[in-house]
């Protein structure tokens, strides 16, 4: 039976008043007005805002729960420990932020003692200085570099005069802050990314917030889509449970999981859209959890440290989380990616063996409970945060046009704010404006559309004037 779109709203709107809300495994129905795929931050954010424009959508999540990377453990520890996302950035401009009031969730500012060890001491005062003006002098080099000439490797703009601190600043301003090293990122996606300030985490967890902000939704777990035939007026959505008409399909998988080819299109994904996600690729970025009671370290609460190094052979610390006796070191971009793939024992390893050569603390000795994430291996994330490769900085603007009726949000498909919480949250509203605009519930505005890349548009690969280098201040990522 063919529908009108009339009769199509009417019945999708019937079957969200009898599906029930809240996120479970179920049967699936036969259609839906616009399906969410993904029910991550990106897919909840794209489904509250076309529940709150009073239209049905549903949310299909391939996983037992939601969050995607935002994932909060209650269990492991005596603390929440978010083994995803933990800062949320910019609060004042934060929509997430701004929604933990109603969730009732604490955020508290990430009070931050900033580190710097040599060996087994703390960095002086002159030489912390000299650090900081060596990255400040980085960022400048990373800005100029891109004026008015091709996109290039940010590594082969920084300064070659780093010297002993070389691998602390592509540790500090690639793996650590995108999870790529310098030589995989694209120098003019650094300088378009927007600063990282006013960083705060949540009490109870940043994957406790995006879960409670998805309980007034309909999200079906353990609900892999398979297939997308996406060229006819509605799309088909395929899972193991069945087949879903939907007049708009919003696609928030990473770009890795889109990739990886789990998700098929009928027809195949136009040649565009694959390239970007390519170059928008996710970094590798984990963390290694150790419960250290009595404090070995001898670290106030929420300290960051970091070390003076020569190779990408390192990590980050964040000791005495929330004044707990948890503690995490973060490993990222190539080397992180190395470890990871030697399993949760080497890791850990690694950890514990790096503390003691800064601390000289027993800190094997010391350590109860552990745990490290391997989020390359998560099936359908497949890597930690989208960062832009050489080239890559204009691809973020195209998958933000709409192919056929799928519309794709991500931390991908952000300008500015990509591979970030508040990024993929910001991509799933834009998305969901853009389908609502399909679907004729919002008026078209040129202004507001979610602008369709003029072609030719993603071959800038200049900038005529050097704006600040930004999001590059140490620390810039937990
Ligand atoms: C260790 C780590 C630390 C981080 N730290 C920070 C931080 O401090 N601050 C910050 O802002 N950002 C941080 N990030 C990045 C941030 O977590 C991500 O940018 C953001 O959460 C991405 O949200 P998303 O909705 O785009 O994607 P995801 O969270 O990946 O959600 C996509 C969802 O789609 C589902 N899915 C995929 N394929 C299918 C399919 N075929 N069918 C159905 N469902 C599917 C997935 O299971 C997933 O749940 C960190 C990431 C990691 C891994």
């Amino acid at each position: 039976m063919k529908l009108t779109r009339r009769d199509f709203v009417a019945g999708s709107a019937a079957m969200a008043a009898a599906f029930p809300r809240g996120a479970f495994a179920a049967a699936l129905p036969r259609e839906a007005e616009t399906v969410v795929i993904g029910a991550g931050a990106a897919g909840i954010a794209a489904a509250r805002r076309i529940a709150a424009l009073g239209r049905s959508v549903i949310v299909l999540e391939a996983s037992d729960r939601v969050g995607g990377r935002c994932q909060t453990d209650a269990t492991t520890f005596d603390v929440p420990f978010d083994r995803g996302a933990r800062w949320l950035y910019n609060t004042d401009t934060s929509p997430v932020a701004k929604l933990a009031r109603s969730a009732e969730v604490d955020l508290f500012p990430a009070t931050r003692g900033q580190r710097v060890r040599i060996g087994r001491r703390n960095a002086r005062a002159g030489e912390t200085e000299d650090f900081l003006a060596l990255l400040v002098r980085a960022n400048r080099a990373i800005g100029e570099a891109v004026r008015g000439k091709p996109d290039m490797p940010a590594a082969s703009a920084i300064p070659k005069d780093l010297r002993e601190w070389a691998g602390t600043a592509d540790f500090v301003l690639g793996a650590a802050n995108t999870g790529k090293d310098l030589q995989n990122l694209s120098a003019l996606d650094l300088v378009m990314m927007a600063q990282r300030d006013n960083a705060v985490t949540c009490r109870q967890g940043l994957g406790t917030l995006i879960s409670k902000l998805s309980a007034s939704l309909t999200v079906v777990l353990s609900t892999p889509v398979t297939r997308i035939s996406w060229s006819g007026k509605d799309a088909q959505v395929e899972t193991p449970s069945g087949t879903l008409k939907a007049g708009a399909v919003i696609v928030t998988a990473s770009t890795n999981a889109l990739l990886s080819g789990k998700l098929r299109f009928s027809p195949e994904l136009p040649k565009r859209q694959q390239d970007a996600a390519n170059k928008l690729s996710l970094g590798s970025y984990d963390h290694i959890a150790l419960e250290l009671p009595g404090n070995p370290l001898g670290l106030a609460k929420d300290d960051v440290v970091i070390e003076q190094s020569t190779d990408n052979q390192t990590g980050l610390l964040l000791a005495n989380l929330g004044g707990s006796s948890l503690c995490q070191v973060d490993i990222a971009g190539s080397f992180g990616a190395d470890m990871s793939s030697r399993g949760e024992a080497a890791m850990t390893a690694f950890a514990v063996e790096w503390l003691n050569k800064l601390f000289g603390a027993d800190v094997a000795g010391a350590v109860k409970r552990t745990h490290a994430t391997r989020w390359n291996d998560v099936p359908y994330v497949l890597g930690a945060m989208a960062a832009a490769s050489v080239g890559g900085q204009p691809m973020h603007r195209v998958l933000m046009e709409p192919v056929g009726c799928m519309f794709f949000a991500g931390d991908a498909v952000h300008e500015t704010l990509a591979g970030t919480v508040n990024g993929a949250w910001e991509s799933g509203e834009r998305a969901a404006d853009a389908a609502m605009r399909r679907l004729g519930v919002l008026k078209a505005l040129p202004s507001d559309a979610p602008a369709k890349a003029p072609r030719g548009r993603e071959k800038r690969e200049t900038i005529s004037s050097a704006p600040e280098p930004r999001g590059l201040a140490w620390p810039s990522r937990n």
